[in-house]
């Protein structure tokens, strides 16, 4: 396979979920890897998804039947290989008869318990509500069954790491602005977009993991037509104060039969989302639009006994959806499965694109593209990532992880504890060596965010700015006033230099 420091046999383009799960699963079997990502890993519709490993309830009611048995499979062994950043959750969902008859929701419920082995989550089961629920009176009957929570942003940072691990070149803010296509192999120009300074390498094959981006990449930078155009649908959340106490989360169901999360999120707050509206222009831009806050405050509003009104909205975020195009009127019907396009014509070297897919799939779409590569490497070695610990999982659970670290780190706040458990899992411990007390975590950020974590996530993570570390490495930006902000700023210009660029290759992080 490929040697030398400019010559790689993939280029992955592309620092999404997909992206870097190709990375890692093309790296793992023996492939000299790199990966370029034009901003930050996870910034585009990676870190703006609703979070959910989930197979997705609705869309059997689009007979989406392949999709789904393939996401409900996927759900245990992602949330096996990384307790940390996943775990599984409880839905419930509201009954109200005139929307979907209960048949109807039980026969959808009955097959999502039995499309695929379920080994760790339990089965779903009739409920009632009652005066301590925090839904209103009106609301008596439901259901409950259960899907899983992922901390999206850190899966692919994560993931990144494990390729790293086997060797890949991970460089961040780096775009692929060009790549010609050769009888051999590619000739790509990388331009470091924090110096706009330009590298040319080579490899043998592309991979065209952009997402949003997918089509467009074709002609601005491949110079070849695309091969079929995505769809690009923005769906927004907000955050709220938190609406229940307990641990579960909500799924409702709207008059114009699209449905809504309300998810237990960050301790102190609820996600809501998400909205689903047909969008064009650059996907980075995608902003919630006041109609967006107030459909889903009105659906809280139409549930929960607290009331809401955009004063409440703490934080939002919007993503652009890179679905495949399969000309459905509805936007919410649109396929949420995914498809490769591979060009490999005699005597050019190859180029495999991904269209759409889904958090929840990203490993068996990654295993899948991998696959396909592997034809034009036959040394390369088989399937590996079923089983992969992703870093910092090393563990069983979150009780078993904080009981470890309360003994080993009596004096580390509880609430400092769970979130590095459930951010870093056994990670914690490489930056925590030698600390004895709170103040030996230094300057205090934001929220739970101390210096020693930030000096980790500069080292080791690719966080480079402020929002780098306050919304993808951590979310203690919701904690953050703006002052807290300048002085973050402040301690990143000083101390922060780029570890890994496009035109220093051989260093890695
Ligand atoms: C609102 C919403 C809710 C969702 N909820 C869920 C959910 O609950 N569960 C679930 O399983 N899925 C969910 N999804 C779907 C999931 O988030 C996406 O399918 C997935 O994140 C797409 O990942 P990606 O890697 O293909 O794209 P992206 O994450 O967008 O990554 C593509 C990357 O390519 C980079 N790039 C583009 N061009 C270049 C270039 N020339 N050079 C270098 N880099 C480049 C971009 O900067 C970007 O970071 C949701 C999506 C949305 C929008």
């Amino acid at each position: 396979m490929a040697t030398g420091h400019d010559h790689f046999d993939v280029i992955v383009v592309g620092g999404g979920v997909n992206g870097t799960g190709i990375a890692m699963d093309a790296a793992g079997r023996g492939l000299k890897v790199l990966l370029c990502e034009m901003n930050d890993l996870a910034s585009a519709t990676s870190s703006s998804s609703s979070k959910l490993i989930h197979g997705g309830l609705r869309y059997l009611e689009h007979y989406e039947f392949r999709l789904v048995r393939e996401a409900l499979s996927e759900r245990e062994s992602l949330l096996r290989n990384s307790p940390h950043i996943m775990w599984p959750m409880r839905f419930r969902l509201p009954h109200r008869p005139h929307l979907r008859p209960a048949w109807m929701i039980r026969t959808g419920l009955f097959l999502y318990d039995h499309l695929a082995k379920r080994e760790i989550l339990p089965g779903s089961r009739s409920i009632e509500f009652g005066a301590a629920d925090p839904l209103k009176a009106d609301i008596t009957k439901g259901f409950e069954y259960s899907d899983g929570w992922v901390d999206d942003a850190r899966l692919v940072v994560l993931t990144a790491k494990k390729a790293q691990q086997f060797g890949a070149q991970i460089l961040t803010r780096t775009k692929c602005v060009k790549a010609e296509q050769g009888a051999s192999e590619w000739k790509v120009t990388l331009r470091d977009m924090t110096n706009e300074t330009e590298k040319t390498v080579s490899a043998k094959a592309i991979v065209n993991a952009s997402g949003p981006w997918v089509s467009r990449l074709f002609g601005e930078t491949l110079s070849m037509p695309a091969p079929k155009m995505i769809r690009m649908v923005k769906g927004s959340h907000i955050v709220v104060p938190r609406l229940n106490k307990d641990t579960e989360a909500y799924i409702l169901q709207n008059e114009d039969e699209r449905i809504v999360f309300v998810i237990p999120y960050e301790d102190e707050f609820s996600l809501v989302g998400t909205t689903d509206v047909d969008y064009e222009g650059d996907p980075r831009k995608a902003k919630i639009s006041p109609e967006e806050t107030d459909y889903l405050l009105d659906i809280v509003n139409a549930h929960f006994k607290r009331q809401l009104g955009p004063s409440d909205v703490v934080w939002s975020y919007s993503g652009v959806r890179p679905l495949m195009d399969d000309e459905q009127e509805n936007a919410q019907k649109a396929s949420r499965d995914y498809s490769f396009e591979v060009n490999s014509e005699k005597g050019k070297a190859p180029l495999i694109s991904v269209f759409g897919g889904k958090i929840t799939t990203y490993r068996k779409l990654a295993e899948a593209a991998t696959d396909k590569l592997c034809q034009f490497f036959p040394e390369a070695s088989g399937r590996w990532t079923k089983t992969a610990t992703l870093p910092g999982g090393e563990f069983d659970n979150h009780e078993s992880l904080e009981q470890k670290m309360r003994g080993d780190f009596p004096w580390l706040s509880e609430r400092v504890l769970s979130r590095y458990v459930r951010t870093y899992g056994m990670t914690a411990y490489e930056f925590l060596k030698g600390c004895t007390s709170m103040e030996d975590l230094g300057v205090n950020y934001a929220g739970t965010l101390y210096e020693k974590e930030v000096e980790h996530l500069v080292k080791n993570e690719w966080a480079m700015t402020s929002e780098d570390i306050l919304w993808r490495r951590t979310k203690q930006g919701l904690y953050a006033t703006e002052s807290d902000v300048e002085a973050l700023d402040r301690y990143l210009m000083k101390t922060a230099a780029p570890e890994t660029r496009a035109t220093d290759l051989h260093h890695s992080a």
